[in-house]
């Protein structure tokens, strides 16, 4: 296989004014001063980062030295929970590998992320001989994270999105050796139902919901279809979200662990969702992220503060302009 070749940075591309008028009125007060420079990230492509997840499974010689020959270094310090043999390889500057094209029969070599969807995974803290659920997992990046971390005994991951569903199958096939397809179980189901029709078979869950995704939709492709998302971001998706939450933690095993997050700053899809869900489901505590995850990965990620036992939040900055994402840890307790 042929080392991995550098591209060049993403062009500028035109912002939809109604999403981005939208973000103002509702960001500016949320986030305060962080929002100026998460503005400026997200309306300049040119200066996005791209964190490089190495597939274990694979087996491209020198990989790794190559990347820090070209100035990348490590994200993941060694102190930081369930890392595993998880691999990532972040650079300071807007710097994009090539991508590798989906080839049937052969693993891919590296994962492109943004580095901050590596949060969620970290929190999830999966354990060898775990029986995980990825209750929304096209298009699989972060199922091949956990993969990455350890060995699960069951990574049972689940769409409803048909289309997405197939390219969740290409993902896994991409990343992961028929040698390991035994922990494997791929379903395309409402999220929804799977928590009463598998309650407390999981050790651990992950709810990475549908969201309104700052940084897609800013690039609305004009502005009906901004509106449209808009609207979904009022009523819809918060509503979704719960739902989809409520499942997880029906499916997790008392004293298991469910993981929510999104990629959206929207106080509504994050923060407000988990306080909901407390306030209406016994048995439930949040967990603080802030020793385990937000103070040893201070040096590469934005945090919005404080950070609260509902859950933490990853802006864009310059020079780490990982996020947006939201995190959140809920333990069941019984
Ligand atoms: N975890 C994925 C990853 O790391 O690559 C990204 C997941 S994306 C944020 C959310 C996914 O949830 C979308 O693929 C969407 O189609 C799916 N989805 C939406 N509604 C769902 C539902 N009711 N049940 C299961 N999946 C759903």
């Amino acid at each position: 296989a042929a080392l991995p070749q550098l591209v060049l940075p993403r062009k500028k591309r035109q912002v939809c004014q109604a999403v981005l008028d939208h973000f103002d009125a509702q960001y500016g007060k949320e986030l305060g001063s962080l929002w100026s420079n998460a503005r400026s990230v997200l309306m300049n492509p040119g200066c996005w980062q791209y964190g490089v997840m190495l597939n274990r499974f694979a087996d491209l010689p020198d990989l790794r030295q190559t990347l820090l020959e070209l100035g990348y270094s490590s994200l993941l310090p060694c102190s930081a929970v369930g890392t595993g043999s998880l691999q990532c390889l972040v650079h300071e500057g807007p710097v994009r590998l090539s991508t590798q094209a989906h080839n049937a029969g052969c693993l891919k070599d590296y994962f492109l992320m943004n580095a901050a969807s590596l949060l969620p995974v970290l929190a999830l803290g999966v354990r060898d001989g775990d029986k995980v659920l990825d209750l929304c997992s096209a298009p699989g990046g972060k199922a091949v994270a956990v993969l990455q971390s350890a060995s699960p005994g069951l990574l049972h991951c689940n769409e409803l999105d048909n289309r997405r569903f197939i390219w969740l199958q290409k993902t896994l096939e991409s990343f992961v050796p028929p040698t390991q397809a035994d922990r494997l179980k791929v379903t395309n189901l409402d999220g929804r139902v799977i928590g009463h029709s598998q309650k407390g078979q999981y050790d651990k869950v992950l709810v990475d919901a549908p969201c309104s995704n700052d940084r897609s939709w800013l690039y609305a492709p004009n502005t009906q279809q901004g509106a449209v998302w808009l609207k979904e971001r009022e009523g819809r998706l918060p509503q979704l979200q719960m739902e989809l939450l409520s499942s997880a933690l029906t499916a997790v095993r008392p004293g298991g662990t469910v993981v929510y997050s999104t990629c959206t700053l929207s106080h509504a899809e994050n923060h407000a969702v988990v306080e909901a869900i407390l306030n209406s489901c016994p048995g439930v505590e949040p967990r603080s992220l802030e020793e385990d995850i937000a103070m040893p990965l201070s040096e590469h990620f934005t945090f919005a503060s404080p950070i609260t036992s509902t859950g933490l939040l990853v802006v864009p900055d310059h020079g780490r302009t990982w996020g947006p994402m939201f995190v959140a840890q809920l333990k069941r307790t019984h």
